[in-house]
């Protein structure tokens, strides 16, 4: 998922880059509390509570200041789930498109809530989730889009991500406490506001019934421009239509939207047509968004190619022809050892990386930004790439 225009500069500034080892991702524990301050606001003025999707942004070693602020996290797999309840703590939620017996059998000792994707995935697992206690929901699909991009966009045609109206019944819902819609991207809560109108208008009926409502992620909250007067308007009259129901927010990216770097050194620069340089990271391993989604990193103190006077291809490590960057123009020519600092790459980042090629795997750093100290919890190497194979 994209990146905001220069998000996460500050955190560059803060960052004192020549006694950082690359590739590195380091995050500014700073700028994650204050993102975790703005979320914790959100949920005293609306008495909802949010949680922490990781998917998006699971990098543990920070999870000691996440939990001062937030009630617990949700998960998209039986790993994540455990990562939650292990490292994290608090309420645990889950949810996937489909869940095997023996997935369902370990998820159960994890989870607090489990939210199914269809009917049929209810009675597959309805007896083993009622054994525990655990509180069961339904992702629906409310059919109303609000995401352009077709990648991230569950409410599309065809959508096998929740189901529909016309395909639930009232008693596909017995022993159901709560609905989950999970429908936005990088949305501001003008969008959400539509989204609530749309849910209500269609599974309006079922909400007395329920215990809770799940309002999913993509909640650009922590943006500079995101309306939150509109969002904490938008849960408040929820809540208030609906007999002060509880209300669950998952965001990933707006946790540590504009908190991290990714930094990395030029190994070596020529000319092909144009300039050319390679650096130790890698489009395709280290920030797969960038070729998937796709968008242009912002690197600081570089501009458009053709803005500054020096002009190179930024290219990766592996011998994928396409692993590249992009363009962008500098002050100076790049020298072999100058560090480049990518902005804003803390989310959907970490959690996306992949040892193709054999390419070491980015450290894991945080930046206090007190001491101004960093520390780099984790280094990878040839055993990371080595068992993921066999
Ligand atoms: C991806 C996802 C999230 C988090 O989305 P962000 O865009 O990172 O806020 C939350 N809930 C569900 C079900 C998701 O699939």
């Amino acid at each position: 998922m994209s990146k905001g225009a220069s998000l996460g500069e500050d955190v560059a500034r803060a960052i004192d880059i020549s006694t950082v080892e690359t590739p590195c991702f380091v995050t500014d524990l700073g700028a994650l509390e204050r993102n975790l301050q703005t979320l914790a606001s959100v949920q005293q003025r609306t008495g909802c509570t949010i949680l922490l999707a990781l998917k998006g942004f699971a990098q543990w070693s920070t999870f000691g200041l996440v939990k001062k602020y937030l009630a617990g996290a949700t998960s998209s797999s039986v790993a994540e789930a455990r990562l939650a309840r292990e490292e994290l703590g608090g309420q645990v939620h889950a949810y996937a498109p489909a869940y095997s017996d023996g997935e369902m059998a370990e998820l159960v000792t994890l989870a607090d809530h489990i939210v199914l994707n269809s009917p049929n995935q209810w009675r597959q697992h309805r007896k083993v989730i009622q054994a525990r206690g655990i509180s069961a929901g339904m992702r629906v699909n409310h059919e109303h889009q609000e995401v352009e991009v077709a990648l991230y966009d569950p409410a599309g045609a065809c959508s096998r991500l929740g189901t529909t109206r016309a395909n639930l019944t009232a008693a596909d819902l017995d022993g159901i406490e709560g609905l989950h819609f999970h429908t936005l991207c990088q949305t501001n809560s003008d969008a959400l506001e539509r989204a609530v109108a749309a849910f209500e208008q269609k599974f309006g009926d079922f909400i007395p019934k329920m215990k809770w409502v799940n309002f999913g992620g993509g909640h650009h909250i922590t943006r500079p421009d995101y309306d939150i007067e509109r969002l904490v308007r938008v849960i408040n009259e929820f809540r208030a239509r609906w007999n002060n129901i509880p209300v669950y927010l998952e965001p990933g990216e707006a946790v540590a939207l504009g908190t991290g770097v990714l930094v990395s050194t030029v190994m070596d620069t020529f000319e092909n047509g144009m300039g050319i340089a390679i650096l130790d990271t890698s489009a395709t391993a280290h920030m797969p968004d960038v070729l998937e989604m796709p968008y242009r990193p912002v690197i600081v103190g570089a501009g458009d190619p053709g803005s500054k006077p020096h002009t190179y291809r930024l290219g990766g490590m592996t011998c994928l022809a396409g692993d590249v960057i992009g363009d962008y123009s500098f002050d100076r020519p790049l020298q072999i050892g100058d560090k480049l600092v990518f902005l804003d790459m803390a989310h959907y980042t970490m959690v996306k990386t992949t040892t193709f090629n054999g390419v070491r795997l980015p450290s894991i750093a945080t930046h206090d930004p007190v001491t101004k100290q960093i520390t780099v919890h984790k280094r990878f190497g040839y055993r990371d790439y080595r068992d993921r194979l066999s």
